[in-house]
């Protein structure tokens, strides 16, 4: 059914929100250099060469030789501190490809992160990817330390709504129940009723038997379910700034000039993109289809290292990729993920009271999966 109708801050008199993470902080504090392991040795050697030959082995396709030199002893320190520091590395699709195949324990979408999250046994957990993902790993793990190799790594989404906006919603709306995109801060989901990730989000919204439900922040993610279940959906104004820079226009244009071109996008993009698409789904239900069609030529519409960690994967599938990079998600290089091991930085926390019941938002969604 048609949206029911879609509001953001200006309609209840707030301001537009600026990204609630830290500012940028690159000198060592002095609390930092006492926990500090010695820096490693970043040369390349034979031996350097040699133990990650492996490694390379798995990105080659998509990094070049003259690259590999640079990345290779980051990757080998960071591989080894991680052993010294006890530590795992989750990191999300849209990571790139050195990091994503070659220091990554866990890969995945924000759901599989979010209930790997809640398996990991090391007592350091990094987290690859933005801020609201490393804050949903700290709610599932309030006993470990979770770090963030760039505080800075934000969302457009996370940043377009706070708990104040979900409560003034409610006062416009009451009783109809709140479900939220992870893709949120710990603040926003400790309003809220229940999360709900790309992957789940009808299933979610069906879970709650109402027949209206507030659905927020990604107003082309609800217009997506929207037109997927008969509940009405109320929607808030945010959007990805990634997906929604994807036009129609741009995905005939691919089909034009290749008829038997697979095109598949992720419903964050608007919905005259997801009208030209053969497939829409989550990253990772994305991922899953390319493995099963195995297409000879295919559009991944989302973030562009996603259709390079496939493409190192499945080599034989050609990735035509109109390449939309999210700036957020690319703060996070392997230099920082060593400064983050060396000196366990930048650590992230969630006010208790406000964890604990964001944490119930989460591990509401993660019940009604398992
Ligand atoms: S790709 Fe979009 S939704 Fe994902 S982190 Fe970047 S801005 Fe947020």
């Amino acid at each position: 059914m048609p949206i029911a109708g879609i509001y953001g801050p200006e309609d209840f008199g707030s301001p537009v929100h600026g990204h609630p993470a830290a500012q940028a902080r690159s000198r060592v504090t002095a609390g930092e250099r006492a926990r500090a392991l010695p820096v490693p040795s970043l040369e390349w050697t034979p031996e350097v060469e040699r133990n990650t030959a492996h490694l390379y082995q798995r990105v080659k396709k998509v990094i070049s030789p003259a690259e590999w030199p640079f990345m290779a002893p980051y990757v080998q320190a960071i591989n080894e501190l991680k052993k010294t520091r006890d530590a795992v590395i989750l990191a999300h699709n849209y990571q790139t490809p050195e990091i994503f195949h070659c220091v990554a324990d866990i890969g995945g979408d924000s759901l599989q992160l979010a209930i790997e999250a809640t398996k990991v046994k090391s007592s350091i957990i990094v987290q690859c990817g933005v801020h609201f993902m490393a804050e949903t790993s700290k709610l599932l793990n309030p006993h470990k330390t979770v770090l963030i190799p760039d505080q800075r790594a934000g969302c457009s989404l996370a940043s377009s709504i706070t708990g104040a906006d979900v409560r003034l919603l409610r006062e416009r709306f009451p009783g109809v129940p709140v479900v939220a995109y992870v893709n949120t801060s710990a603040d926003v989901k400790a309003e809220v009723d229940i999360c709900c990730t790309s992957s789940n989000a009808v299933e979610v919204v069906e879970s709650l038997g109402a027949p209206s439900v507030i659905f927020l922040p990604d107003q082309y993610l609800a217009k997506y379910v929207a037109s997927k279940t008969s509940v009405k959906i109320i929607a808030w104004k945010g959007a990805c700034e990634v997906h929604e820079r994807f036009t129609g226009d741009e995905l005939r244009a691919y089909r034009e000039a290749d008829p038997s071109v697979q095109i598949i996008a992720h419903p964050e993009c608007p919905p005259d993109v997801l009208a030209e698409a053969d497939f829409t789904g989550s990253t990772a239900h994305m991922i899953n289809w390319v493995r099963s069609n195995r297409p000879k030529r295919v559009v991944m519409i989302t973030e562009c290292s996603m259709a390079d960690n496939v493409r190192a994967e499945l080599p034989g599938v050609e990735m035509v990729r109109p390449c939309n990079l999210c700036p957020h998600m690319k703060r996070i290089t392997l230099p920082k993920i060593l400064d983050s091991l060396i000196y366990l930085r930048e650590e992230v926390t969630v006010d208790p009271v406000i964890a604990e019941r964001a944490r119930r938002s989460v591990e509401r969604m993660i019940n009604l999966k398992n």
